[in-house]
This record gives structure tokens, C-alpha cells and sequence, in this order.
């Protein structure tokens, strides 16, 4: 590592009195490349997982993955269609009515307890295989996304046995076989969050990984087959839209459950409105992060960066919109400068990697396109000089201040490592501005006062309202959103409500 101490110069604007140092870093922060190590265990070819077995898909077809940060191929998965929908479906039907459906809520639990005992047991081989597959930094699928998945198994697990208190002074029951599909962003977490509740109250599943992050969901089969888990409770069909669209609208589905984009959200409501099959979707967000002036103003620059640079931005939830009192805007705005140049973008396997690869190409360009907007519509944008590896599909964290509200970057979803920056001078104008958007799934408030904290969370109109901290997950705590953002809840005593009936 070099020694280059880092120069501050003194700014020569300061708000409030605080001064808001410009750290120049040079070369400060290189570290030596330290790549996780642990074999992720990867197959040349992944079949489709249905009744309890690997299969070929009825096409004989199979598309490749690649390695956003590199853009080699990783695998080749199965690509399903209509008639392995019908297989799968056969097979949850089957469990629901003879087996799983029938076993007593405190075996279930046994089962889900089991899975998750040995998701952590390989818990470094998921974590590697889930960065290279979808390009995001290794700390966070270690840290975060490995251990959330086995942390939902344990909490569901806990829930099996205690059905009766889910509605209480009601009975609950399973509803049947559930329909599930899933985004790139969270491919292993997501999946947690869809099969442990649906498993805990009694369904059988079919689900669909995003077609470019298939494989952790194929590994997690793998775990399924040791927990001895009876076959067609999960069937995991991949594939594309299509391959969706066949298990969104299959006419043995008692319930849907989706997450991703509001446009295909969309697209399945109005291809299922009239069924009586139950659904829920968690779509898009263009989530508010609110900064007071009493704010702790590190800890805000802190969770900022946190809400939207690592992961890539990558999240459906991420607080893409800084909402930051004018009197502070200046100071807020120097120290993240600061601190995103501060990021090391590149090698998602990388132990000091902050911000990994995008998802895939077609992101990348979409990202790009929506970043040239915010330019030409007149917004400031910042973006540190960091060198990006050549190969591979990479984004550097980007500011934009002096965006106005109707501009396409503080309206539209870009699922990047964009921050777009507002000021507001007054708490309602704050909430107006808050919740003047489409979405309504997240917000972040940054205050020293309590009773500020409490007035904001009652006026936003979002599913989830940090306070002082953002992007924090609990397996007890119900996600979802308002709005465009989609409907019902995931986690907690809400997201089991979504899968069962009261009887
Ligand atoms: P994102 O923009 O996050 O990729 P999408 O909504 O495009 O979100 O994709 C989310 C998931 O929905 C993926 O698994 C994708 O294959 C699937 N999908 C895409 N189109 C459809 C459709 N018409 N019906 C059902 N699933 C679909």
C-alpha cells in the first residue's frame, strides 16, 4: 500500500459554519487484489429441478451465464417452456395434495430448519458463486445476501408450528401450489424470501429465477436434495419472460408472487385480472432519502452511500432521490464527494471491492442512457476518476445535483449507482416532494428529533421508512410497497398472511 497522505484543502464555501474539508486522496487507498478464494462448486450445464430431480428441459435448450465482471461464459442453463411449466406444476400439486400439504407444521419446520443449517454450512460457496453469476461485490453477498437467505429458513422455521397465531382467533390454511418469479438483484435472498413463507404455511412452489442469476437457485436445489426434502415442494423451472409468463398465468396456480420491473408487473395484473388466484408484486422504487439539518451529517453521508452506491444501485429499494435541507446541501454534497471517491469500483470477487460489476449489458446501457438524460436536461453531474477494469460491465458512482423534480433522473427508475440530489427548505415541503413519485416502496429520514421521525413516517407514503439508518433487513419485518410499487408484504407475521387463507 502506498503512503501518500491525503492533502485537505479548505473549501471556500461553508454552510452553517461547519467546514467541509475536500480530501484529495491520490494514491492513498490501493490495496493489493485479495479475490475470495472458496470454490463456488459450479456444473458446466444446469438442468431445470423438478420433482425432487435435475431434468432437461423438453427443448433440448439451454442459454449461457456469463460473469458480468468479466463477460465469460459461467454456465449454461436450462431454458423451460410451457410444457415443463405443466411438469412442474404436476409435481407441486402432487406434493401440496399427498405429502407436503399433509405434514404436520412442526415437520415442515424440521425441513426448513435443516436448509438452512446447510446453506450456512457452504455459505462461502453460495457467497462466490452468487458474485459471479451477478456481478455484485463479494462482501455484500458474504455478508449480507448468504446469511439473510439461511436467516429467513430459521425465522419461517420458527413459524411452522405456531400457524394459529398468525391471524389470531383465526384458523389459517395452505392455499396450494404458489407461482413465483424473481429478479437479478437478490437472486439467492429473493428466493428466500419467497419459498421459506410459502414452505412454512403448508405450499408447494413452482418459481423462476432471473434468466441472468439462475445458478444460485439451482445450488440451493442441491441443498433441497440433502435436506431430503420430498419431491415437487420446490420446482425450479428457468428460462425468460416467456417461461414467466407460463408460470404467472398457469391455471394451477391458487397464488402469484413477483418481484421485478413495474412494466412486467404490470403485464401479469392485467393478463390475470379476473382469475381468482391471489397475488402480490413488489416492483419498482425511487425511494427519498431525507436529510434534516440536526441531521448527524457523517452518519447521513454514510447511510447515502450505503442506500444507493453499494450493490451497484442494484436495488429495488435503494434511496436513488436525496432529499437534503438547502442549509446543509452544500456541506452534504462536498462530503460525498468525498467519500465516493473514496470507492473502489471493480472486481466484485475482490474482498475490498465497494461497488462490483452491472448485472449485464442491457443494464449497463440503460444506466447510460438515462445518465445522459440527466445531462442533458441540465442536472450537475459528478463522478470520481476512477479507472474501471476494461472488461466487464462497469458503472462509476455518479452524482447529480441541481436536478429539478420533473427530470428523468429524480422520476425514473434507474437501478444503477446514481444518486440524483434535491434540496427542500421545510419539513412539508420535504413530504410533498418525498411523495411526489409513481413509487412508494422506501424512504430514509435523517434528524436528531424523535418527534420528526415519527410525523415523516406517518406522511410518507412508502412501505418502509429508515430512520438514521438505511437499507436494513430483518427476516421479522414486512417489506412491500404502495403505489406503483406493488402490493402485499414480504417477512413477519404480514408476509405469511399472503400465503395462506383463513379458514
Ligand atoms: P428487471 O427489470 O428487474 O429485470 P423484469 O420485470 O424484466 O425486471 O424481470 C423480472 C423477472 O420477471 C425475471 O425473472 C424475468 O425473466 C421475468 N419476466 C419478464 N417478463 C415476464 C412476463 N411477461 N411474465 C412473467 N415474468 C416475466
Amino acid at each position: 500500500m502506498s503512503t501518500v497522505a491525503p492533502v485537505i484543502k479548505r473549501p471556500a464555501k461553508r454552510s452553517q459554519g461547519r467546514p467541509a474539508p475536500e480530501l484529495i486522496f491520490g494514491d492513498l487507498w490501493q490495496f493489493d487484489p485479495a479475490p475470495e478464494t472458496a470454490d463456488p462448486k459450479l456444473k458446466a450445464r444446469y438442468e431445470l429441478f423438478i420433482n425432487g430431480k435435475f431434468v432437461a428441459p423438453s427443448s433440448g435448450k439451454y442459454f449461457d451465464s456469463i460473469n458480468p465482471a468479466n463477460e465469460q461464459k459461467l454456465t449454461e442453463i436450462a431454458h423451460g417452456n410451457a410444457a415443463d411449466v405443466d411438469a412442474a406444476y404436476a409435481a407441486a400439486k402432487k406434493a401440496f395434495d399427498h405429502t407436503w400439504g399433509k405434514l404436520p407444521g412442526k415437520e415442515r419446520a424440521k425441513y426448513l430448519y435443516r436448509i438452512a443449517r446447510l446453506l450456512q454450512d457452504r455459505a462461502r460457496e453460495f457467497a462466490v458463486a452468487e458474485t459471479l453469476d451477478g456481478g455484485k461485490p463479494i462482501k455484500e453477498s458474504r455478508d449480507f445476501d448468504v446469511p439473510m437467505a439461511a436467516a429467513h429458513f430459521f425465522y419461517h422455521a420458527g413459524w411452522a408450528d405456531k400457524l394459529d397465531y398468525v391471524a389470531p382467533g383465526r384458523k389459517v390454511a395452505p392455499l396450494g401450489v404458489v407461482g413465483q418469479v424473481i429478479p437479478w438483484n437478490f437472486p439467492l435472498l429473493m428466493l428466500a424470501w419467497k419459498l421459506a413463507p410459502a414452505l412454512a404455511m403448508g405450499n408447494t412452489v413452482v418459481i423462476k429465477p432471473a434468466e441472468t442469476t439462475s445458478v444460485t437457485a439451482l445450488k440451493l436445489a442441491e441443498i433441497f436434495q440433502d435436506a431430503g426434502l420430498p419431491p415437487g415442494v420446490v420446482n425450479i423451472v428457468t428460462g425468460f419472460g416467456d417461461t414467466g409468463a407460463a408460470i404467472m398465468g398457469h391455471a394451477t396456480a391458487a397464488k402469484v408472487a413477483f418481484t421485478g420491473s413495474t412494466e412486467v408487473g404490470k403485464i401479469i395484473m392485467r393478463s390475470l385480472a379476473g382469475t381468482d388466484k391471489k397475488m402480490t408484486m413488489e416492483l419498482g422504487g425511487k425511494a427519498a432519502n431525507i436529510v434534516f439539518d440536526d441531521a448527524p451529517i457523517d452518519q447521513a453521508v454514510e447511510g447515502i452511500v450505503n442506500g444507493i452506491f453499494f450493490n451497484q444501485g442494484h436495488v429495488c429499494c435503494a434511496g436513488s432521490r436525496l432529499l437534503v435541507q438547502e442549509t446543509v446541501a452544500d456541506e452534504v454534497l462536498a462530503k460525498l464527494k468525498n467519500r465516493i471517491r473514496t470507492l473502489r469500483v471493480g472486481d466484485p470477487i475482490d474482498k475490498n471491492t465497494d461497488i462490483g460489476a452491472i448485472n449485464s449489458k442491457e443494464q449497463l446501457h440503460t444506466i447510460e442512457k438515462l445518465v445522459a438524460a440527466g445531462v442533458k436536461e441540465g442536472a450537475t453531474m459528478y463522478q470520481p476518476p476512477c479507472k474501471l477494469p476494461t472488461k466487464g460491465f462497469y458503472f462509476r458512482p455518479t452524482l447529480f445535483s441541481d436536478v429539478s423534480m420533473s427530470s428523468r433522473v429524480a422520476r425514473e427508475e434507474i437501478f444503477g449507482p446514481v444518486l440524483s440530489i434535491l434540496t427542500f427548505r421545510t419539513l412539508d415541503e420535504a413530504i410533498e416532494k418525498a411523495n411526489n413519485t409513481a413509487y412508494g416502496l422506501s424512504a430514509g429520514v435523517w434528524t436528531d428529533k424523535g418527534s420528526r421521525i415519527l410525523k415523516m413516517s406517518t406522511e410518507l407514503k412508502a412501505g418502509v421508512v429508515w430512520a438514521n439508518t438505511y437499507n436494513k433487513f430483518d427476516p421479522t419485518s414486512p417489506f412491500g410497497g404502495y403505489k406503483e410499487s406493488g402490493f402485499g408484504r414480504e417477512g413477519g407475521r404480514q408476509g405469511l398472511l399472503d400465503y395462506c387463507k383463513l379458514v
